[in-house]
């Protein structure tokens, strides 16, 4: 059975302050004993690891360079993300693919080096509103999927975790439908029985990620290939985001 692991992703928001104390009230109120992480800005990284230090809730940085150091001004190395306590990375979130325009290749670059630093990458895989309009939603996956995790064995495959969040979902309030999420969540499965086996298809934990809430949460994490959640705006607030731990929680002692 896969553990829940449910993750916020604080993008470019919050202050130093504000970021230790939502830390803080996010330990406190934690009563769930599924995977829980929080992704915060990389300057509040230190200040987050330091107060949820002997806490259940994990750290994960937002990216990471694929280089291990060197004239790459602006960037940071998985080295120094593990250093400052982090144990998750998110890789090619939707914001950085399409904003920043990071392709598969860039993904697989800092996959492997992320991988190669024992981090466990949290890998984002998701469409835009037109390609699923188009009914392109299920090629436009496997292109990202092969492309991203290109030459990773199925060993490697095991200590990663996939985010399937549509594009049009993100940051928008249009969450995707428990059978649309579950859909692709069942194709993603697919894709790695095919290209790895059933075991390592069986193994990897697939969150969804779309303007997930405490109202919609419990719905989508009943689905059988859904795993837990990747949370932006619900998880800059601590009761939303314990809320959705919460609902997590419940539908796998369900
Ligand atoms: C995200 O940033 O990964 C995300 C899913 O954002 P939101 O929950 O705000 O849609």
């Amino acid at each position: 059975m896969r553990r829940p692991f449910v993750a916020g992703n604080w993008k470019m928001n919050m202050t130093r302050q504000s970021s230790v104390e939502l830390a803080e009230a996010i330990a406190a109120g934690l009563s769930s004993d599924i995977d829980v992480a929080v992704c915060p800005p990389s300057v509040y990284l230190d200040a987050v690891s330091k107060s949820l230090a002997g806490s259940q809730v994990g750290i994960g940085a937002q990216n990471i360079y694929h280089e291990a150091s060197g004239a790459f001004t602006g960037e940071i190395s998985a080295e120094m993300i593990l250093d400052l306590g982090c144990r998750y990375v998110i890789l090619g979130h939707s914001e950085r693919r399409n904003v920043l325009s990071e392709s598969n290749a860039d993904v697989n670059q800092k996959l492997k080096t992320a991988l190669a630093a024992g981090l466990v990458p949290i890998v984002c895989l998701g469409e835009l509103l037109e390609q699923r309009e188009a009914g392109e939603t299920l090629q436009v996956i496997q292109e990202q999927f092969d492309g991203s995790f290109e030459a990773i064995t199925a060993e490697q495959m095991r200590s990663c975790v996939i985010a399937y969040e549509p594009v049009w979902a993100i940051g928008t309030g249009k969450v995707a439908t428990p059978d649309q999420a579950e859909e692709v969540h069942a194709d993603i499965r697919r894709i790695m029985t095919e290209r790895f086996d059933s075991e390592t298809a069986d193994a990897v934990r697939i969150q969804y990620g779309g303007s997930v809430k405490p109202d919609n949460a419990t719905e989508l994490m009943s689905q059988p290939n859904i795993d837990g959640a990747l949370v932006g705006g619900a998880s800059l607030k601590a009761d939303s985001f314990l809320a959705i731990i919460s609902a997590s929680q419940q539908t796998q002692t369900t």
